[in-house]
């Protein structure tokens, strides 16, 4: 208790300095082996600012799932401490406005519906955290109006392509009104225009609301729209730094079964072929590196 009291002191002084943390892991290690096996996520001491857009990286089994998990108090630590805006994720008590705080959404966009009519599906959460019935017509109307979907409040989920599922699956977390976006993976089964369109929306949340996006993805395209990439493997944060630095360690990131951005690969062929291109991490950098080294050349 005293120890939650002069950390909310603490940060009350520091608020006018540094901006306020959205979640931070203490030297946090989980494991879903109740004999004490592998842990899932080994040691993790991360902190995440409100407002930042982080992308979390890593090969299939590195613990990504599992780091967000923690974060909205799906899992409780093994060993450590996740807090999420100083609440601490170990506290029961704490459960339901964490979950409020700090919203998922997962991987199949046919799994995330529940109702039969848009609306309805996007008014699932708040009614489940008994917001008043006359203020959940108000946050479908935000929500849908936020992801780009008003038109389709009335239209049958079933019957929407899976970009348009997704962003009714980010509708319905937004109508809870949260200060964290958790993705999971939320593209990995779309088609690229599904891709983009909730990249866009979700940009769209970071910069105009300052929502703060947690983006676990392995598309590295993605990873270069966050202002932050954390790579996890083995249950550890083994690289954090801006994209563009993560992907200028390519070296590094191959020993983590990590592949480059497309432009950034063939960037780093040129170079190797001797060609004297600067670092270049999407196609319009690449095709800029290109001329301006043919000009000179
Ligand atoms: P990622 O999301 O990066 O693929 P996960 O967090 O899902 O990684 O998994 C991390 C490790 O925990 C893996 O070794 C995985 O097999 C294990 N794991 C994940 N979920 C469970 C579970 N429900 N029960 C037991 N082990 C699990
Ligand atoms: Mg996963």
């Amino acid at each position: 208790m005293e120890d939650v009291t002069s950390a909310a002191a603490a940060e009350g002084a520091a608020a006018s300095a540094a901006p306020e943390l959205a979640v931070r892991f203490q030297n946090v290690k989980y494991t879903y082996d109740e004999e004490g096996g592998a842990f899932a996520v080994n040691g993790v001491t991360l902190d995440i600012r409100a407002g930042e857009f982080v992308a979390v990286l890593g090969r299939n089994g590195s613990g990504k799932s599992t780091l967000a998990k923690l974060v909205n108090a799906l899992l409780r630590p093994t060993e450590g401490k996740v807090t999420v805006f100083g609440m601490d994720t170990s506290d029961p008590k704490k459960a339901f406005d964490i979950r409020k705080s700090a919203g998922m959404v997962f991987q199949n966009p046919d799994n995330q519906t529940v109702a039969s009519v848009v609306e309805d599906d996007v008014a699932f959460g708040p009614e489940n955290i008994g917001v008043p019935r006359k203020e959940i017509g108000e946050r479908i109307a935000y929500a849908l109006d936020a992801v780009g979907m008003s038109e389709f409040r009335h239209a049958t989920p079933s019957r929407l392509s899976g970009g348009q599922k997704q962003r009714i699956a980010i509708a319905g977390v937004l109508a809870i009104l949260p200060k964290i976006m958790i993705l999971d993976e939320s593209t990995a089964m779309l088609d690229p225009k599904g891709r983009r369109e909730v990249m866009n929306v979700v940009k769209k949340l970071n910069r105009e609301q300052g929502m703060t996006v947690i983006l676990i993805t392995h598309f590295m395209e993605e990873a270069l729209e966050a202002e932050r990439a954390v790579v996890m493997h083995r249950g550890e944060v083994v690289m954090d730094g801006t994209p563009e630095e993560i992907f200028a360690r390519a070296d590094e990131l191959e020993t983590y079964n990590l592949a480059l951005p497309r432009a950034a690969y063939i960037c780093k062929q040129l170079q190797r072929a001797g060609m004297p291109v600067a670092d270049a991490f999407n196609a319009e950098e690449l095709a800029e590196a290109i001329c301006a080294s043919l000009q000179k050349g």
